[in-house]
């Protein structure tokens, strides 16, 4: 068996001793003689398995009594419909459009109600985050929505937007668990688990108790309540049972870690070997502007599409894998979520180095 290094956005890089860990109670979960996928959701050893997964990520993330935390199928595109059929009550809301994850979440949301952009950084492929210190927020918004980091362009909010006082909910999917956050700050925190924590599938959901609203319109899916979620523990009907309890995992894995610290701290070293080496490198440079820099995910480029194929090709032979950057943007994409070790991004740069020397006539990077 070789394990290579994962670049990819998502699904992407779990930590190696948590799929171990699966690995040794596939067969046989903790003495119960089966594994956790043939497990009822009713059983006590699931029951355990959920309580630990939720207490865990309140400890890593301290979340406060006043926000539940929900496990939801679906992933992140149910969570662009969820924010606004359950949020919408003037039926106005904000979307600031740094992506294309917040722009299908603004699309989406205006199936509902009145979604409109207030910020946009499209005007330069996304390349930047817009200021968001004094945006016209409409009065009767009933939340500003923003995409914390963006998997595909590789910006972050460094700064939160002023909202004026209104409700922020953040789709974190890409940067779930990277570092702390302040939960208070948001009305609504959610994230598809794919990118930082788990199996693909399942959103997690943070969401403060007065949001989460019994009277909705009488057509809207039980499922898709948030009340629904929060009124049974997230178990109202079957949950996905694997994924809650792969995540589980992660979290007390990131415990074991130091807790979120301790992975800004990593994730900060790992980001700076490869922007570092962006910046001095005469051959590949960054694609977006350096002070609104993911520490997640770093795409960057050639001059030449040629070149960005080829060094896309010889780097998946030497065991780099999913480097190519997404359709939209082209070039390539190094995401370093929590998972990456170090090494991978050593190894990754120095690789970047050799490919350099012979296309640039043989004049070696040092
Ligand atoms: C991947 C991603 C999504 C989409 O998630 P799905 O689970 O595929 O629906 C949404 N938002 C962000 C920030 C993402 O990175």
């Amino acid at each position: 068996m070789s394990r290579v290094y994962n670049f990819s956005a998502g699904p992407a890089v779990m930590p190696e001793e948590v799929l171990k860990e699966a690995a040794a109670e596939m067969l046989d979960y903790n003495g119960t003689g089966m594994s956790v996928m043939e497990m009822s959701h009713r059983s006590a050893a699931y029951q355990k398995i959920i309580d630990e997964a939720e207490q865990d990520l309140r400890d890593l993330m301290n979340i406060p009594d006043n926000y539940k935390v929900l496990f939801i199928q679906g992933g992140g595109h149910v969570q662009f419909s969820m924010v606004p059929m359950n949020l919408f009550v003037k039926g106005t809301g904000d979307y600031i459009i740094t992506g294309q994850w917040a722009k299908k979440a603004w699309q989406e949301a205006k199936k509902y109600g009145n979604a409109k952009a207030i910020a946009s950084s499209e005007d330069r492929t996304f390349s930047y985050i817009p200021d968001c210190s004094d945006l016209p927020v409409d009065e009767d918004a009933d939340y500003v929505y923003i995409c914390l980091n963006n998997t595909i362009y590789g910006t972050v909010f460094h700064e939160l937007p002023n909202t004026k006082g209104k409700d922020l909910v953040a789709d974190i999917s890409s940067c779930f668990l990277s570092e702390p956050l302040d939960v208070t700050k948001f009305g609504i925190l959610w994230g598809g688990v794919q990118k930082n924590v788990g199996p693909a599938g399942l959103a997690i959901a943070i969401v403060r108790e007065d949001l989460i609203r019994e009277d909705l319109d009488p057509k809207v899916p039980v499922m898709l309540k948030y009340s629904t979620y929060a009124n049974s523990g997230s178990l109202y009907n079957t949950p996905p049972t694997y994924n809650i309890y792969m995540c589980g995992k992660v979290f007390k894995w990131l415990k074991k870690q130091g807790g979120l610290e301790a992975m800004k701290k990593r994730n900060e070293e790992k980001a700076a070997i490869l922007y570092d080496y962006l910046d001095s490198s005469s051959l590949f440079h960054g694609t977006v502007e350096k002070k609104d820099r993911s520490l997640m995910n770093v795409p960057f480029v050639t001059d030449s599409k040629e070149l960005n194929d080829l060094f896309v090709k010889e780097a998946e032979a030497a065991g780099f894998v999913n480097l190519k950057g997404h359709r939209s943007v082209g070039g390539m994409r190094a995401s370093l979520y929590n998972a990456m070790p170090k090494e991978g991004v050593e190894a990754l740069v120095a690789f970047m180095k050799d490919f350099g020397a012979p296309n640039l006539g043989g004049v070696a990077e040092i």
